[in-house]
C-alpha cells in the first residue's frame, strides 16, 4: 500500500525528487508497520524515514526484542502525525501543505486544551501521552517552515 504526496518531498542526492509516502516498513521479516511517512526517490529507489518520525519508529521497534512475533501495526496509532496525514489523506486535503500545516495546528490547539484536563485530573499517564503526541506534533511543524 503506497500514498503519495505531491505537496510533501525533498530532493535525493542523485538529484530527482524524493516525494513523501505512506509506506509498509518490515522488520525482521516477520513484523509489518503500516502507515510510514517516508521519502522515496522516483529514479534511484533510495528511501528514508521521515525524520521528525525516526524516534517513534525506532521507539516502537525497540519494543519488539530480538525474536518478534508475526504482527501488524499501524504507526499512526503511534505518532500522531502520522495518525493526521491518514485522516488527510481520506479527507483529500493533503495535496495542499498550508491546508495540513493549518490541520496540524488546530489539532496542537485541541491537544492543548486537553492536557489542561489530564493534568488538572491528576493523571499522570493521560498527562504523559498528550504531552508525547503534542511533542510529535511540533516536530512536524517545522518542515511546514
Ligand atoms: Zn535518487
Amino acid at each position: 500500500m503506497e500514498k503519495e504526496w505531491g505537496s510533501l518531498h525533498k530532493r535525493c542526492s542523485c538529484g530527482d525528487v524524493m516525494p513523501m509516502k505512506l509506506r509498509t516498513v518490515i522488520y525482521s521479516n516477520k513484523v509489518e508497520i503500516d502507515n510510514v511517512p517516508i521519502y522515496s526517490c522516483t529514479s534511484c529507489n533510495r528511501s528514508e524515514v521521515f525524520p521528525e518520525v525516526k524516534p517513534d519508529l525506532t521507539g516502537l521497534i525497540s519494543t519488539l526484542g530480538a525474536f518478534p512475533v508475526k504482527q501488524t501495526y499501524l504507526f499512526n496509532e503511534w505518532n500522531e502525525w502520522a495518525k493526521l496525514l491518514v485522516e488527510a489523506y481520506h479527507d483529500q486535503k493533503h495535496s495542499d501543505p498550508a491546508m495540513m500545516r493549518r490541520l496540524t495546528e488546530e489539532r496542537i490547539d485541541m491537544l492543548l486544551d486537553l492536557f489542561a484536563v489530564a493534568q488538572a485530573s491528576g493523571d499522570e499517564d493521560w498527562t504523559a501521552d498528550i504531552h508525547k503526541r503534542l511533542a510529535q506534533l511540533s516536530r512536524s511543524l517545522l518542515q511546514y517552515g
